[in-house]
């Protein structure tokens, strides 16, 4: 169990936008920007890749629904909806959860960058990612 089923359960508080019987959307503690918004579905799965596609399919749903809001009524500059699988991706709390991060400015401390590895047998790697699905 994490922090996130403790949320559902109504056991800790958290600022509720939006509920449904599947999934519950809040605003992150943490606030890295005005209006950080968390979407999780409420049967647990420990991340994107462990959740089933009907599930996502229902947490994409509404945070498209809330970053529109979001985009609507707050105004920023840019969008990041996102997701961390993994500890190595930045992931901290293991139960499946979108991330919707509303940008302002580009000094808000943030960084998603890209460092780019030119040169590569990209055919190459296209195989081995489908490797066993054919
Ligand atoms: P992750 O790093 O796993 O992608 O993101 C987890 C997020 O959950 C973090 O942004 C963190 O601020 C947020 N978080 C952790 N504990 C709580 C909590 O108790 N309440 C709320 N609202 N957010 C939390």
């Amino acid at each position: 169990m994490t922090i996130f089923t403790k949320i559902i359960n109504k056991e800790i508080p958290a600022t509720i936008l939006y509920e449904d019987d599947d999934v519950l959307a809040f605003l992150d503690i943490a606030q890295c920007t005005k209006g950080h918004t968390l979407v999780i579905p409420k049967t647990f799965s420990k991340d994107f890749l462990d959740t089933d596609v009907e599930v996502l399919k229902k947490v994409v749903s509404v945070a498209h629904m809330l970053a529109n809001k979001i985009k609507d009524n707050l105004h920023p500059s840019g969008i990041n909806i996102l997701s961390n699988a993994g500890e190595q991706a930045g992931q901290g709390v293991f139960h499946y959860h979108l991330h919707i991060i509303p940008r302002y400015d580009e000094n808000d401390g943030i960084s998603i960058t890209y460092k780019e590895n030119p040169n590569q047998d990209l055919e190459a790697i296209a195989q081995e990612i489908k490797k066993g699905s054919e």
